[in-house]
């Protein structure tokens, strides 16, 4: 793990990894490219061998486009390098696939995506590799589990829909003496809120779709960790073929230089709409990480730098009222991603844990009446009003 630079994460995010072209552009081009030239073939065979860093073939990330978005989500996650992808769960796949075997294990914490679910629950063991989920609440029960064959720990923190923190020091720490990897998907922090890496995670993978692209136009994946685990991942990201493209890789590093100032506005915006929904007579619960207290207010100040965009509340409310408070919302649009300059909202049930049985979301705390809200950058009086609104009929 590199240490930090001497600067602030809004200047790393404007100035890392750019790289100026002859012709003075300001940020780095975009080079839509599969293939680069070389002057020799002992110029190229350092390239190919691994001598000298290079461009090649834009399949293998060697494009200069790539290679610079590359660089500065390495820097921004604190990272040695990193690898960028055409989807957030490209770079799981390749994770999972790079770093376990048939008979290997990997071990799941908490809530996480339902695509993360259905890859270790459904397509990994195919291969012969196997999960075991533990909920939120066993997660103390992570040592009994890890077994001589555990490969990975993976989980989400803070975790979707329930915006459960989960320690990353511990779990790391438990991990290692079991001879396992933990991977934190770092997607609803960002590195902005939060760097895994710094708290002992070995690698931190990143649906860039959400706030690292932050404007809901385009779908990237990103691998940020030591070059040794990123190697066998970048072999499968090349013969998977699912390296992001030039032009999306243009796009996120646009996207990135305003990371730090989208975020903090988001942060500062969720915490008032949270506080609102905190008094409001209909809320029963708000889970957001920046109004957490105890145990997990401590977790949060010692992991977390802001509370992030998403928040969570559950009403007194049958699953149809809920429905209809949701249908009744004007700024916040109902779509199920997160992350963008614009507030969505949605029913889990309906959504992300459409799939899961009744019984099961019941013991992860899933109610019908849970909504989720992605603030995005509009006014916290706008969409405080947009929701006392919306809350206002039975
Ligand atoms: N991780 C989290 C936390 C997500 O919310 C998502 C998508 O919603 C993913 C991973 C998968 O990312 P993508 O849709 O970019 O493949």
């Amino acid at each position: 793990m590199t240490e930090p630079t001497e600067q602030g994460l809004s200047t790393r995010s404007v100035h890392s990894g750019e790289r100026r072209d002859p012709e003075g552009a300001i940020h780095t081009p975009l080079y839509t490219h599969s293939t680069f030239a070389f002057g020799s073939t002992a110029d190229l065979l350092d390239v190919v061998e691994g001598r000298k860093p290079g461009n090649l073939y834009t399949r293998y990330g060697l494009n200069p486009t790539i290679r610079s978005l590359e660089s500065k989500l390495a820097d921004l996650e604190g990272g040695e390098q990193a690898l960028a992808f055409s989807s957030g769960m490209a770079a799981e796949a390749a994770t999972f696939l790079a770093h376990t075997r048939t008979g290997e294990h990997i071990v799941c914490i908490g809530d996480v995506y339902g695509g993360t679910f259905e890859l270790l629950g459904d397509n990994l063991p195919q291969l012969g590799i196997t999960t075991t989920f533990l909920r939120a609440d066993e997660v103390h029960r992570l040592p009994d589990v890890l077994s001589g064959s555990t490969r990975i720990v993976f989980f989400e923190t803070p975790s979707n829909p329930t915006l459960d923190i989960f320690d990353i020091a511990t779990i790391s720490g438990q991990a290692r003496a079991s001879g396992a990897l933990t991977v934190v998907d770092n997607t609803f922090a960002t590195p902005v809120n939060q760097n895994p890496l710094r708290h002992g995670a070995d690698l931190v993978v990143h649906s860039a779709t959400k706030y690292l692209g932050g404007h809901s136009d385009l779908t990237a994946g990103a691998l940020i960790g030591p070059a040794d685990l990123l190697g066998p991942v970048a072999m499968w990201r090349k013969n998977l073929g699912q390296v992001i493209s030039p032009e999306t890789a243009s796009l996120l590093a646009r996207s990135l230089r305003s990371l730090p100032v989208r975020v903090r506005a988001q942060n500062d915006t969720a915490t008032a709409v949270a506080s609102f929904l905190t008094t409001h007579p209909r809320v029963t619960r708000v889970n957001y990480p920046g109004l957490a207290t105890g145990e997990a207010k401590q977790l949060v100040d010692a992991q977390m730098r802001g509370g992030g965009g998403m928040l969570s509340v559950v009403l007194d409310a049958t699953g149809e009222q809920t429905a209809a408070v949701v249908d009744r919302l004007r700024l916040f649009s109902i779509a199920p991603s997160l992350g963008g300059v614009e507030s969505l909202v949605t029913q889990p049930i309906t959504t992300t844990h459409h799939g899961l049985a009744p019984d099961e979301r019941a013991k992860r705390g899933i109610a019908d009446s849970m909504i989720r809200l992605s603030v995005g950058l509009e006014d916290a009086d706008d969409l405080i009003g947009d929701l006392a609104q919306a809350l206002a009929t039975p």
